[in-house]
């Protein structure tokens, strides 16, 4: 418990300790009033200064509004010990809420201890430990056995495993050596590391997923919304209702009028709309939360209420499905050597992230001359074009060569990077990619939880691809398109399902147009990559694409939550409702519905964090 939830448990417990004390004292006038004022204003005086300050600000209606009307209104007509109990049962709740609250803020900072504290520099053969936020690109940090990673950046010296869990979840240790990169937030375990920083600290991988986790609270949901504006409608129609009750009856039938006044008052008691006010976003809260501890970033309710939904998923393959780390089966150069071939196209490729690019500058080991290399152009979806020791290299597929006029031998061996040379071909290398071990589990899990359609949309040949969907189980196939058909595609998809919303996944590599145009964006293996972080609405901190099933059951499993209580809540409160307006319930009855039905969402609420998930 905090200082400041301590002090209202310990104004609770003396108010109600004053009030029991007081019934074994009858007092009479004035004296009773001032004697149960004082417990009153123990527990009722934030609330009274709640309103007032929320009606300056012009915000009249909201339920510290219905509290004092209620409570002013019973002290009014002499019902002391009711107001006192109404406002004592409306701090426990209150009181229960920012624990419930602090809970789940508490695991996500959980998330948050991949914040580093400090960084040791090593600056001229002198080590020393400075604030993260001090290191500059190319400064060598010395990363200990058992400290967190502070930067990002690649190893200059040593071994290690860390434990990347913090990130991505993720229990099993990684081990890196030289010339790896590491990501800031994960932890040293076992070997000195020395390694040289990346990116300064705003732009470090921790710096970007903390401010994300802290943005997110700002992208509500659809129901989080709603409430607030039914609470906003709601609560005046309240009043108005319980001024009629207290009038309007009395003046026709002549009735005794503080019983209608005391039946308006506990129908101001019941209405007040605070379960459904903290329990629904305490419950997007906590589903975020139990998504973020799997490594699941997801960045608002808004993006979990779409994601429970979701009806189509949408893989692009390269790197998402695949490994994207391909390997080269065959080699068949045209007036030049093999050695030649690879050579030249391992330059050309030399400043790609393209997956492609990577893995043929991986096969050929040797070191590259990039000096020979100049004017390299990305063609997305087709290849690249660069000037390599003076000559035109184009390295791509069969579009590209069409493209560019130069006539290619055709091959049906899997996916085919063609070189050309001015123009001239040089012969075609294949590269093979390896399917993810858990891509095949995770379209059936996918399935079982009621997704109705998975798709692909793939750059790479037809046969390839449908050889891959074959294998997984997808349903839909859709290959040898641009980047920009991607993007046609996923509209025609979203278009197509009326009721349902479609997510697309991919690895952040020239897919960010498709990351930002679907309903749901969902970006695999942030470990890594800015831009991945920055397009998609949920981020996955590994690669595995298991992981969207299981986002996709937290995302559900909040949602039922959320409709839970919304019903639970509803119902009750008008049932109350109806009974305090017969007169048929009494205010500690009242008090004690709307308490009791708010701890209880609460409590159903904080059910989305602690499911246990496989
Ligand atoms: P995917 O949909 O599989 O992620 P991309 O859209 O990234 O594929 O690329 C589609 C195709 O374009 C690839 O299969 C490849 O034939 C060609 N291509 C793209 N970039 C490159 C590159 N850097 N080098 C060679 N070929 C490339
Ligand atoms: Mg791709």
């Amino acid at each position: 418990m905090t200082d400041k939830q301590k002090k209202s448990l310990l104004k609770i417990i003396i108010s109600a300790l004053l009030l029991i004390a007081l019934t074994f004292f009858p007092t009479y006038g004035y004296i009773r009033f001032f004697a149960y004022i004082i417990p009153y204003l123990i527990v009722g005086l934030p609330v009274l200064k709640k309103a007032t300050d929320n009606i300056s600000h012009g915000q009249v209606f909201d339920e510290n509004f219905l509290m004092c009307l209620a409570t002013i209104g019973a002290l009014f007509i002499g019902e002391y010990p009711e107001a006192i109990f109404v406002m004592l049962f409306y701090q426990i709740g209150d009181l229960f809420e920012t624990i419930a609250v602090g809970k789940s803020r508490n695991s996500i900072s959980d998330l948050m201890n991949i914040c580093p504290e400090y960084v040791n520099i090593e600056r001229n053969g002198i080590l020393s430990q400075l604030d993260p936020d001090e290191a500059v690109i190319g400064d060598i940090m010395v990363i200990k056995p058992g400290e967190k990673i502070p930067l990002d950046g690649t190893i200059l010296e040593g071994t290690s495993s860390i434990n990347t869990s913090a990130l991505t979840g993720e229990s099993l240790p990684l081990d890196v050596s030289k010339g790896d990169s590491i990501i800031s937030g994960c932890i040293n375990i076992n070997g000195m590391l020395k390694a040289e920083v990346t990116k300064e600290y705003s732009d470090s991988t921790v710096s970007k997923i903390i401010e994300l986790v802290e943005n997110s609270a700002e992208n509500k949901a659809h129901t989080e919304n709603f409430i607030t504006r039914f609470a906003r409608y709601y609560t005046p129609i309240v009043v108005i209702s319980a001024v009629i009750l207290a009038f309007v009856p009395p003046l026709i039938t002549g009735g005794d009028f503080t019983d209608w006044l005391m039946r308006a008052l506990n129908f101001l008691v019941v209405s007040c709309p605070c379960a459904l006010v903290i329990s629904v976003p305490l419950t997007y809260f906590s589903g975020i939360g139990c998504a973020s501890k799997q490594g699941i970033l997801i960045k608002g309710s808004n993006y979990l209420e779409a994601l429970a939904k979701a009806k189509t998923v949408v893989f692009d393959k390269t790197g998402t499905l695949t490994k994207g780390s391909f390997f080269i089966t065959e080699i068949h150069p045209k007036n030049i050597s093999e050695n030649k071939l690879i050579e030249i196209t391992a330059l050309a490729e030399s400043f790609s992230t393209h997956p492609i690019s990577v893995s043929i500058r991986n096969a050929y080991n040797e070191n590259l001359d990039t000096s020979r290399v100049s004017d390299i152009k990305e063609i997305s979806g087709y290849g690249v074009k660069a000037l390599v020791d003076g000559k035109i290299i184009y390295v791509g597929n069969e579009k590209l060569m069409t493209q560019i006029g130069c006539e290619y031998e055709k091959a049906d061996k899997g996916t085919i990077v063609h070189v050309a040379i001015e123009k001239e071909y040089a012969g075609y290398i294949v590269i093979a990619d390896i399917i993810k071990e858990d891509s095949k589990d995770a379209i059936s899990m996918l399935k079982a939880i009621g997704i109705e359609n998975t798709v692909i949309l793939s750059g790479d040949k037809k046969a390839v691809v449908e050889d891959i969907s074959k294998e997984l189980g997808i349903d839909t196939v859709y290959a040898e398109l641009l980047p920009d058909d991607k993007v046609k595609k996923l509209e025609e998809l979203i278009n197509s399902s009326s009721d349902g919303s479609v997510a697309f996944v991919g690895d952040g590599i020239n897919d960010a147009p498709s990351i930002s145009r679907a309903d749901i964006g969902i970006a695999m293996g942030a470990m890594g990559s800015d831009a991945a972080i920055e397009a998609a609405d949920i981020v996955l901190m590994d690669d595995k694409p298991s992981k969207i099933s299981l986002a996709v059951k937290i995302a559900k499993n909040t949602k039922k939550i959320v409709r839970q209580n919304i019903v639970f809540a509803l119902t009750v409160k008008f049932i109350v409702l109806i009974l305090s307006a017969l007169g048929m319930s009494n205010m500690w009855e009242a008090v004690f519905a709307d308490v009791g039905v708010s701890v209880l969402a609460i409590l159903n609420s904080t059910r989305a964090m602690k499911i246990k998930y496989k």
